[in-house]
C-alpha cells in the first residue's frame, strides 16, 4: 500500500472530475478517512502532503492524536454520542455530523473556542443513515444561533452505498439545494461554504455537483485494520 501512489491517482481523478464541472481543483479539499488504519500509515499520509484527517471514533480519534498531535486538521465524521464529546472537544478542528440540538449544546458547552461544524443531512432517507432530514435543516440552521461556539460552515451527507449514478446524482444535487437555502439566509453565524459529500466509490460524482471536502478512506490509505 502505496499512500502516495494512491494520492497521484485520486488527485489526477479530482482534476479530471474539476474539469468536467468546470471548477478549481484547489476548491477541494481531501479529508483522508484513517478510522481503518493504524497511526503509521496516518502518518505516511501526512508525508505524502495529505493535511486533513478523518476520524469516526473518539478512541481512534484520541490514539492518532498522542502521536500525531496538531500536525494535521482533525475532522470528526462519525456519528457523535453527547457523553462523547468532552473526550475529543479539544482535539478536533471540524466536526461533520452535527444533526441535533442536544449535540450542539454540548459541544457549545465543552468548546473553549469556535467549532466549525457542518450539519449532516439524510438526504436518501435511509434508515440506517445519521441525519436531519432535508426539511428541517433551514430551522435547525437558524436555531445554531443560541450556540455562540458553533459555527456552521457547511452542510455533509452520505450517499447510499450503489453504483447508480442517477441516484447519487440526485442525493448530492439535493445537498448542494439545501446549501443555497442556508446561505440566502445571510446568518453571520453559518457561513455554509462548504459540502461534505463523497467517498472512495463517489467521489469523482460528488465533485461533479459541487462537493468541497470529500472523505476518502479505502482509496487512500485502505483499511488495513480490516484485513484490506
Ligand atoms: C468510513 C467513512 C468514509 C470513508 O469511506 P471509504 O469508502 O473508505 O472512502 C467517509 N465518510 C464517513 C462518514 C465514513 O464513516
Amino acid at each position: 500500500m502505496e499512500v502516495q501512489e494512491n494520492l497521484k491517482g485520486i488527485n489526477k481523478a479530482i482534476i479530471q472530475a474539476c474539469n468536467r464541472a468546470n471548477r478549481d481543483p484547489k476548491d477541494i479539499k481531501i479529508i483522508a478517512v484513517t478510522k481503518y488504519v493504524s497511526v503509521e500509515r496516518a502518518a505516511e499520509a501526512l508525508e505524502a502532503g495529505i493535511v486533513n484527517l478523518g476520524e469516526n471514533r473518539d478512541e481512534g480519534l484520541n490514539a492518532k492524536w498522542e502521536v500525531l498531535k496538531n500536525k494535521p486538521t482533525w475532522h470528526f465524521i462519525g456519528s457523535l454520542q453527547s457523553r462523547k464529546v468532552k473526550n475529543m472537544i479539544d482535539k478536533v478542528d471540524c466536526i461533520h455530523s452535527l444533526d441535533r440540538i442536544s449535540l450542539a449544546k454540548e459541544i457549545d458547552k465543552r468548546a473553549d473556542k469556535n467549532i466549525d461544524c457542518l450539519v449532516q443531512v439524510n438526504v436518501s432517507g435511509e434508515e440506517s443513515k445519521q441525519g436531519l432530514e432535508p426539511e428541517a435543516v433551514i430551522d435547525f440552521v437558524q436555531a445554531m444561533k443560541a450556540f455562540p461556539n458553533i459555527r456552521v460552515i457547511g452542510l455533509m451527507t452520505m450517499a447510499p452505498y450503489t453504483q447508480d449514478e442517477n441516484m447519487l446524482r440526485s442525493c448530492f444535487k439535493r445537498l448542494k439545494a439545501i446549501q443555497e437555502e442556508v446561505n440566502e439566509l445571510k446568518l453571520p453565524f453559518a457561513p455554509c461554504t462548504e459540502l461534505s459529500m463523497g467517498m472512495s466509490n463517489d467521489f469523482q460524482i460528488a465533485i461533479e455537483e459541487g462537493a468541497t471536502m470529500v472523505r476518502i478512506g479505502t482509496a487512500l490509505v485502505g483499511n488495513e485494520l480490516q484485513g484490506g
